[in-house]
This record gives structure tokens, sequence and C-alpha cells, in this order.
């Protein structure tokens, strides 16, 4: 006889891993599948924010995270003029980077600790709803059949659009990255976010993984003409004194899409970037899938002892809204009418002559709550003031 799940939980990246830890906490009966065999690279920036932290302290991973990160003290934003600006990050907020090879194996060996069942090299092609639940039928021919489905798939839309659940392909980030070693000078602890060189909007990035080491990549929203991710990836580090480039470059899509995006269909809930769950500005997901992993957990724990009807599916769409909504049209609304390389050249100055400005900027970096007093409306009326009362540094940015 089949054995019916009670969770068929689709992809092993921070999402999927996430809820099936959550689950399996609980006590659900939990199946977790992917393509993959791990450990598994997945191409990243492999930063870490203080949201993806706190998840990770909850899932009680957080001295191991520590172990295999490398600390991020401070920010810092060149502008495309090359004029730069840091901060520090507070002690209430921690940030790290840790290679996915590593953090993506440690989350996963996590959830099979608690007790789900990790199947490997099962590459599900379509999802569908019986009465029942649902069956996952693989590419090999298997069926795996569960009450709930949970598709944690990442950028990867091919299981929503077979399934039905994605009408068309969403307009995605491009992304490319390369790990470099032998820097030619010790890393700071910072971020680095640099607009100098790469397609707008966009930014590159080198987040160092070691002293001497670092992962460099470059991620923008594609415009007619902005080309590919390789290719902007090379143009930007063609500029960079950057050592020796380990391994290959590997370019992947980020989809930003959550406020457009469908986040269950019948039976199914969608976590992570499947729902389109990553920062419209910083390109950041690991924080998002994480959170909403732990969210789809807490939720489906309700709806196998209420129920799977269409209001408890609703609800997960309401609490991923309310929790996500507001920090997602801040970010967008930042990207479209901050990241443009005039306004970066003047806010870059800006910043660097008032403190909290840059504090507020760096939490804004970090994915945190939308900053009281820098919302949309306050931050074009302190920037319109700023250009009144000092028109001519206005003309040297542009210098
Ligand atoms: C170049 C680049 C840089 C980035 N930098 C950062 C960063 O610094 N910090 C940050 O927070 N985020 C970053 N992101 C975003 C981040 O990588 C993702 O948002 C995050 O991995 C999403 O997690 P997830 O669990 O939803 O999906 P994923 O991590 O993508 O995991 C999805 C899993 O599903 C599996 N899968 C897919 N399809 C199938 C299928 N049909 N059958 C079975 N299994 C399947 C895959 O093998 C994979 O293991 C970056 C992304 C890119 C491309």
């Amino acid at each position: 006889m089949v054995h019916v799940h009670d969770v068929v939980v689709v992809g092993a990246g921070p999402g999927g891993s996430a809820t099936a830890h959550f689950l399996s906490a609980r006590g659900v009966d939990v199946l977790l599948v992917d393509r993959a065999t791990f450990p598994r690279d997945k191409t990243c920036g492999d930063g870490l924010t203080p949201r993806a932290l706190r998840v990770l302290d909850s899932m009680g991973l957080l001295s191991e995270v520590r172990a295999h990160g490398f600390n991020i003290e401070a920010y810092e934003v060149v502008a495309p003029n090359g004029r730069a600006t840091t901060a520090k990050i507070s002690g209430a907020h921690e940030a790290l980077v840790v290679p996915r090879l590593i953090l993506d194996d440690l989350i996963l060996r996590r959830a099979v600790d608690t007790g789900a069942r990790f199947e490997p090299g099962v590459t599900v092609s379509r999802v569908e709803p019986n009465s029942s639940g649902i069956t996952a039928h693989a590419d090999d021919g298997r069926a795996f059949q569960g009450r709930i489905a949970v598709l944690a798939t990442g950028a990867a839309t091919g299981v929503l659009t077979r399934s039905g659940i994605l009408p068309a392909q969403p307009r995605a980030m491009l992304a490319a990255r390369a790990y470099f070693e032998n820097l030619p000078n010790a890393q700071e602890p910072t971020f680095q976010l640099r607009f100098d060189n790469v397609p707008s909007p966009g930014y590159g990035w080198i987040f160092p993984t070691a002293e001497r080491a670092a992962n460099v990549g470059v991620g923008f929203f594609p415009r007619k003409g902005s080309g590919t991710a390789v290719r902007a990836f090379h143009r930007f580090v063609e500029h960079l004194p950057i050592g020796t480039q380990v391994g290959p470059v590997k370019g992947y899509p980020i989809r930003v899409d959550f406020l457009r995006s469908p986040t269950q269909t019948k039976n199914t809930l969608l976590v992570g970037e499947a729902a389109g769950l990553v920062n419209p500005l910083t390109g950041e997901g690991i924080d998002y899938a994480l959170e909403s992993g732990q969210i789809a957990a807490e939720h489906v724990v309700q709806g196998l002892t209420s129920g799977v009807h269409q209001t408890w599916l609703s609800d997960y769409d309401r609490l991923l809204r309310e929790r996500f909504e507001k920090i997602f049209r801040f970010s967008e609304w930042i990207r479209d009418w901050y990241c443009r390389p005039a306004l970066l050249n003047l806010l870059v100055p800006l910043a660097n002559r008032r403190p909290e400005l840059r504090q507020r900027l760096a939490t804004i970096v970090l994915g945190e709550r939308e900053p009281r007093g820098y919302g949309p409306a306050n931050m074009a009326a302190r920037l319109a003031l700023y250009l009144v009362r000092n028109p001519r540094r206005a003309v040297q940015a542009h210098d």
C-alpha cells in the first residue's frame, strides 16, 4: 500500500529544509525531496542577514553556522562615481557570509535530525491535487503521496508552470558570481555593494569569505540592452584588483515578484523564492525563504488538525502578505527611484555627512523593517530639501 505522508516538501534549499524541520519538530510526517544530492552548491552571494540568522537561531543552528561563517561588521556602498560611504552594522544586528555548499547542508541535516525523511535525486515534474491531498510526480515515473504539498523549488519555475500554478514566466533579476582567493589586500569584514560598472538598476558585491578570499558577483534587473549576467560580471570585475578566480563564473536568475506571485493553490503552499520572496532591492532571499518556511510549517500544522480548505489557503497568503508586503513595496520603490546613477552619486556624500542616514541605509540594506521616518514620502522630502539647501552639491555630485 502507498504511504501517504502528511506533507511532501519539494526542494531542500533553505526554504524547504526549514519547513521540513519546523514540521518534524511538531511531530508531522514529512517527506523532503530534491533533485540534487547534498552537499550541493547554489549560485549565491552567500550573505546572511540578521533576519536569516534569527530563524537559524530558532532552529538551534546559529553556533554551527557561525563556526563556518565570516563575520561581517559593516557595509560599504560605492556610488557609480567611485565615492564610498560605510556604516557599522550595529550590535543588535549580526551578519555573516557562509558558502551555500555548507549552509544548505547544515540546514538539511538539521531537518533530517529532527525527523524529516529526505530523498535525494528526485526531480519532481509536477504536483497534482486530488480528493485526499496531492501526488508529486517525479521525472523517473515515481509518485509520492501527501495530504499537503509545500513547493520550495527556488527560481526553477518548471514544477510551478507544469502544475498550472504560475501562468507565465515572471520577470526575474539576472545574477552571476564567482569565488576569488589571494586577494591583494586583507578584506575588511564588510559587505561591499558597488554601483560602479554594473547595469542599472543593479549592483556588484564583494562579500568576504575569509581574510583574503571573497564571493564576488553582480545582480541587476534586466532592461533593454543590459546583456547577460555573465557578461556584466566580467565587465564588473575587470576594474577590480581581485586576486585569483577559483572555479567557474555561475549565473542564475533571481525571482523578486512576490507582490504579484501566487503563494498557494489547492492543497499546496509555496515557500521562499518559489513564491517570489527575494528582496527586490538587495536580491537577498535566504532570509525570506527561512521565514516563510517557518510560517508555512505553523500553518500546515493548523491545517492538518482543522482541515485543508479554501479559507485555510487564503489565510496563508494573508500571513505572507502581512509579514512581507510592506518591506517589498518599500524595497521596489527604493530600487526604482534611488538606484539611479545620478541619485546614488548624491546620496553617498549626503550619507557621509549624516551618520543617522548612514545607519538607516544599513537597516534597509540588511532588509530589516522599513525604518520609520525614512519611508518613500519622507525620503523624497528629505532629498528635495537637501537639494534646495545645497544646490552646488547637486552639481558637484554629477562631476
Ligand atoms: C547570484 C546570486 C546571488 C545571491 N546572493 C544572495 C545573498 O547574498 N544572500 C541572500 O540571502 N540571497 C541571495 N540570493 C538569493 C538566494 O540564493 C535565494 O533566494 C535562496 O536560495 C532561495 O531559497 P529557496 O529555499 O527558496 O530556494 P533554493 O535555495 O533555490 O532551493 C531550491 C531547491 O529546489 C530544488 N529543486 C528545484 N526544482 C526541483 C524539482 N523540479 N524537483 C526537485 N527539486 C527541485 C533545487 O535543487 C534546490 O535545492 C542570490 C541569488 C543569486 C542567483
